[in-house]
């Protein structure tokens, strides 16, 4: 279902009115975790005037330590619901328990499948079964058919609504978080029609990286760019060393945008 031989055009999955790939910009921004609302306000209001069209926050976070920073859980979607509501922007959150599903689904505009549970094939599964679009990140050890193969579980279950997003893959080299495979994005457009995104930050976890990495993330083709921005990053619940600060993102929004209109 995946395959072009299936759908020759480019897929267009559109998430609450915001439209994502056929030439569709998904400019997504926010921070790692949802944190309190005031500044999950605050973030909201920087990115939106900065260009973004989707707010993202984790309020289900599959943390390596299992001592660290879990989410805010409900309270945490009601906050993103809100603040998403208030700046016209639709919300992308991940969901990592297929019994928490329904729940995530009840929030969000756009449900994440994280690295980590790419092959997660009952959250697959589940996730599919409802109608809202998916964000499938590529598992930090998977290959792009790997990855095709996993949007092929949501597909299969009925919904057809899946963007894909290149994040890094594991490297030798400790100087960036992960490898950013820039060449995913058009390998990706190569074998199938869903639209590809890139996320610059967990791709290299370190800011000054993110902006040409988005950009040649852009050059290469990808359907929009994935971002993680926080006003206070050492005061971050997670994911805090790779945040651009608003002001970053709006730089970086508008070389986008620019950039984008080449093409
Ligand atoms: C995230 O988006 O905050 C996240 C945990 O991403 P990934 O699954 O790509 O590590
Ligand atoms: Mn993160």
């Amino acid at each position: 279902l995946a395959s072009l031989e299936a759908h020759p055009e480019p897929s267009v999955v559109n998430v609450s009115g915001v439209q994502i790939g056929g030439g569709h910009l998904g400019m997504i921004a926010g921070p790692c975790s949802v944190e309190d609302a005031d500044r999950m306000h605050r973030i909201a209001k920087s990115v939106r005037d900065a260009g973004a069209n989707l707010f993202r926050g984790g309020a289900y976070k599959p943390r390596t330590s299992p001592y660290a920073f879990q989410g805010l859980g409900e309270d945490g979607l009601k906050i993103l619901r809100e603040v998403g509501d208030e700046y016209g922007m639709p919300i992308v959150t991940e969901v990592t328990d297929p019994r928490n599903v329904e729940l995530v689904a009840k929030y969000a505009d756009m449900l994440q499948v994280g690295a980590r549970n790419m092959q997660n094939f009952v959250l697959l599964t589940e996730v599919g079964r409802t109608s809202r679009p998916v964000l499938l990140k590529r598992g930090m050890s998977a290959t792009i058919k790997d990855l095709l193969m996993s949007a092929e579980y949501v597909l299969s279950q009925g919904n057809p609504n899946v963007v894909l997003c290149e994040r890094g893959i594991k490297g030798f080299d400790t100087i960036t978080r992960n490898l950013f495979d820039v060449a995913a994005v058009p390998a990706v457009k190569a074998l199938t029609h869903l639209p590809i995104i890139v996320d610059p930050s967990h791709a290299t976890g370190r800011p000054d990286l993110i902006p040409p990495c988005a950009l040649a993330g852009i050059a290469a083709g990808a359907d929009g760019v994935h971002v993680e921005v926080h006003d206070c990053p050492e005061e971050a619940k997670s994911d805090g060393p790779q945040a651009l600060l608003p002001d970053q993102y709006q730089e970086l929004a508008k070389q986008m945008r620019q950039l984008a209109e080449l093409f």
